[in-house]
């Protein structure tokens, strides 16, 4: 694998085999789930989390538009 790769297919944290679709951000980091288990965290997601951020699978660097604290 190289660091390409690593920039355009970001792996879910939970199962590590699917592609991630979203990003949840966190107070002291974030984490990646794909679809699945994203689904499956997501109320425990909405309570910790302060953006959750829908990934495009064509470009998968999200932008950060607007931060709100
Ligand atoms: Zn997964």
């Amino acid at each position: 694998m190289t660091s390409e790769d690593l920039n355009k297919w970001i792996a879910c944290d939970q199962c590590n085999s699917a592609q991630a679709l979203y990003l949840v951000k966190l107070m002291d980091g974030e984490l990646a789930f794909c679809g699945h288990h994203f689904n499956k965290n997501k109320e425990a997601l909405d309570k910790v989390s302060y953006e959750i951020v829908e990934l495009d699978r064509k470009e998968a660097v999200p932008q950060l538009e607007k931060e709100e604290v």
